[in-house]
């Protein structure tokens, strides 16, 4: 590859390409060394570009109807609205097992068709520093491209939500019908985390079930101590299949950004973010720095068991582990 391609790749990234996009995307995925210098420019490139989507993560048990809902509320903000949207998927699994739980099947059909839209699968498994550091990575390339919605899409089971939480703007949990059962299938923190919660499938036999969902929603919501955006948590009823109120989530999430760009929330949680973001990229190169070291793992793996032993704290273990590494 030649040395100023990341000047050619840049140059159709920000026509909005997205063979460009998905490219420069698999580069920042990259593990490879070879691929570190060119990703680190596209991303430098992109950077002054970025910041002007509105960002937004989508979660909610399997089956609730998320590919469904982004499918509909993707066509609306196009068909719409006139903007063009983005949807990546984070999936905890993905990182952990082969099985993938948002990859496999075929998904958002009609919406991956569209030309102002651009799909993403889960970013590929063992990405150091984790899932959100290579969707935060991803969420600036998209933002160069010209995508000025981004849906962060993760599956509602507790071990990705408060890392998308700190990737986005806006955070929006899909819920079914019916009160009490669905609190079984989803942690009880994630409802705290919702800026808002939308039963979906408010259909058919389901409506009057939905209502009773909204009602129960409504006044857990008013339970929570207030927060610094000064937000208060909306609970409505959609029906992605009908298409009915998938209007009413872009209202809520434009009231939500007219109040916090007007009390300076929006801008600190995203100056916030980049904190967070910096402290990631240390701690990945860090890593990447000593996994290099050949017997890394067993290192870790001998203090690893000297602590679940009980022989050792967790703090001098850490201590021993630094040190030796330190002085290798
Ligand atoms: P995901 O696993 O959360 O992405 O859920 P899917 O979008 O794949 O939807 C799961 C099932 O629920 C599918 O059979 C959908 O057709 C159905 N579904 C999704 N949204 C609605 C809705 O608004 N109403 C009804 N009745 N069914 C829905």
């Amino acid at each position: 590859m030649l040395k100023n391609d990341s000047t050619d790749l840049f140059e159709k990234l920000l026509t909005g390409n997205s063979q460009a996009l998905a490219r420069s995307i698999t580069l920042v995925e990259s593990q490879k060394a070879e691929h570190e210098v060119l990703a680190e420019e596209i991303l430098e490139k992109s950077v002054p570009y970025s910041g002007n989507s509105v960002r937004i993560g989508i979660t909610g048990v399997p089956g609730v109807g998320k590919s469904t809902f982004i499918e509909a509320f993707g066509q609306y903000l196009i068909e719409e609205k006139g903007k063009k949207v983005a949807v990546l998927a984070v999936d905890p699994s993905s990182t952990k097992s082969k099985g993938s739980i948002l990859g496999d099947k075929t998904r958002m059909m009609e919406l991956s068709a569209n030309k102002n839209a651009f799909i993403r699968p889960s970013p590929s498994s063992g990405v150091l520093g984790g899932v959100g550091m290579a969707s935060r990575e991803i969420i600036v390339l998209c933002e160069a491209a010209g995508y000025d919605v981004i849906i962060v899409e993760t599956v509602g089971v507790g071990q990705s939500e408060t890392e998308v939480k700190e990737l986005v703007d806006f955070f929006m949990l899909l819920m079914l019908p019916g009160a009490g059962d669905e609190l079984q299938g989803i942690k009880r923190g994630i409802v705290e985390l919702a800026d808002a919660i939308f039963i979906n499938k408010a259909d058919g036999d389901n409506i009057l079930k939905a209502g009773e969902a909204k009602a129960a929603y409504t006044s857990a919501l008013h339970l929570f101590p207030p927060v610094d955006s000064g937000w208060q948590s909306k609970v409505e009823l959609c029906s992605s299949i009908e298409k009915s109120n998938i209007d009413g989530a872009w209202k809520v999430i434009e009231e939500y950004a007219d109040l916090t760009k007007g009390n300076g929330f929006w801008n600190a949680n995203r100056s916030e973010q980049m904190s967070t973001w910096l402290n990631h990229a240390l701690e990945h190169r860090i890593l990447k720095k000593y996994l290099g070291i050949s017997d890394f793992n067993e290192r870790f793996e001998k203090l690893e068991s000297q602590v679940l032993k009980g022989e050792i704290s967790p703090r001098k273990a850490s201590r021993i582990f630094v040190d030796q590494l330190t002085s290798s």
